[in-house]
């Protein structure tokens, strides 16, 4: 078996103890005769399963029980239309921090059904940091204040999260589970599952319960939360296998320790990294040094060309997904939670390598 260094941005690498999980399981799910894919969503196997995925979710992030947690459709693109639906009452204005590609994403979506107020952009900077908390306007009486937490075509973060008189509602697509957060300093989090948790097609929902009771009777009923809330993320069919995929990256994360554990992985992984980066003018990287992505990191070389070399050469080395998004070129290593250190240390290597080379 030939498993390449995935740098994918998501879809990304999943664990391979997970992998091998599922395939062990994937023709009869304990005893029950059939894959996950084939039992009915009503059955108690799968009952259980969901369960499981909940119950897992809550005991690692501490999440209490004035907070719900969904597994829905869509992705996290969907949650950019139904969070101002159903959180943003008439006439009331939402906030947005413009930290970059997602966040940008975000408000464009929210400015289709109502009020928006940028509070800070770091458009013309290029962004490459996150604001401090001085610099945001934000606006009295807003319904919430959303932020993406991280993200992953820049490769900024927000070290600290700002503080916020009305709920905050933070994007974590890419950085979910990656580091310790407090769950109650937040009204509501969402990500897509296609980078830390799982496969792509499923979004998981944190979201504080009376928030939920906000949601205004013109949006349709399959786009309230409450709908959700109210059947246990079993309204209609679910993604019972990306929720299944998600239970077993759940049960990963507790063998290696929870979030804690794998956070000091995951500073230990991008530090290795950003070492090498800051350690020769060959390499460069753009992002303000506080707010550096601990996922996501990207950096330039002297020329495009190299660039469009240094990636080609990689993959011959077995190391894939390094290319820059197209949006912004350079190169990207996304290193989420499933990506091991010696991923790292052969790129890392790799890049000494080519700077003996071409430097
Ligand atoms: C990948 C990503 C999204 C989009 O997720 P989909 O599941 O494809 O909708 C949104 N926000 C961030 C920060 C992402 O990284």
């Amino acid at each position: 078996m030939e498993r390449v260094y995935n740098f994918n941005a998501g879809p990304a690498a999943l664990p391979l103890d997970v992998l091998t999980k599922a395939q062990a399981e994937l023709v009869d799910l304990g005893g029950s005769g059939m894959s996950v894919m084939e039992m009915s969503h009503r059955s108690k196997e799968f009952q259980a399963v969901i369960d499981s995925a909940q119950a897992k979710v809550r005991a690692l992030m501490g999440i209490s029980e004035d907070y719900a947690v969904l597994f829905l459709q869509g992705g996290a693109s969907l949650q950019f239309a139904t969070i101002p639906m159903n959180l943003r009452g008439d006439g009331q204005t939402a906030d947005f921090i413009d930290t970059g590609s997602w966040a940008s994403k975000a408000i464009k979506e929210a400015k289709i059904s109502g009020n928006v107020n940028v509070a800070w952009s770091g458009k013309e900077e290029g962004y490459v940091r996150v604001p401090k908390q001085d610099e945001l306007k934000l606006t009295d009486g807003a319904a919430y204040v959303h932020i993406c937490s991280n993200e992953t075509i820049g490769g900024i973060r927000f070290p600290k999260f700002p503080n916020t008189d009305a709920p905050l509602v933070a994007d974590m697509s890419s950085e979910i589970m990656s580091r310790v957060i407090n769950v109650n300093d937040f009204g509501m989090i969402y990500a897509g599952a296609q980078k830390n948790i799982g496969p792509s097609g499923l979004a998981l929902v944190i979201i504080r319960k009376d928030l939920i009771e906000r949601t205004p009777d013109s949006v349709p009923i399959f786009l309230r939360y409450k709908t959700h809330a109210d059947n246990g993320s079993l309204y209609n069919t679910p993604n019972t296998w990306g929720i299944y995929i998600l239970k077993l990256v759940m049960e990963w994360m507790e063998s290696l320790g929870g979030i804690a554990a794998v956070q000091k992985i995951n500073e230990d992984k991008a530090a290795a990294l950003y070492s090498t980066i800051d350690s020769s003018d060959f390499w460069r990287c753009p992002v303000n040094k506080a707010d550096r992505s601990i996922m996501n990191v990207v950096w330039r070389l002297p020329s495009e060309e190299l660039e469009e070399a240094f990636v080609a050469e990689a993959k011959k080395a077995g190391m894939i997904g390094l290319k820059g998004h197209r949006s912004v070129g350079g190169i990207r290593a996304s290193i989420y939670n499933a990506v091991p250190k010696a991923a790292i240390d052969a790129l890392i290597a790799f890049m000494k390598d080519f700077e003996k080379k071409n430097g």
